[in-house]
């Protein structure tokens, strides 16, 4: 892989969520800041997502899990619903 050629968006983002596993695309990160700033976005992102994860499996009450879970239920339930009024 040479300098001039950066990996694709998709190479990126999963190299993000493994960096172990492609040892060529740290290299070229390495040297790349355009695709360090990808990888750190893609990084971000993932955070983001994994706090969010950790909230609502850790932090919150049970009785609180207990109520988004059945609140979530309801929602696909509805949509459910609405998406069959529609085609009716
Ligand atoms: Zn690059």
């Amino acid at each position: 892989m040479s300098r001039s050629q950066c990996p694709t968006a998709d190479k990126l983002e999963t190299f993000a969520t493994a960096p172990m596993q492609y040892p060529q695309i740290s290299e070229h990160v390495a040297s790349c800041p355009r695709c360090k700033k990808i990888v750190e976005d893609f990084r971000d992102e993932n955070s983001v997502v994994r706090t969010l994860q950790n909230l609502s499996e850790s932090k919150l009450k049970p009785a609180i899990q207990r109520r988004l879970v059945s609140r979530s239920r309801d929602a696909v339930f509805h949509s459910d619903q609405a998406a069959e009024d529609g085609v009716n």
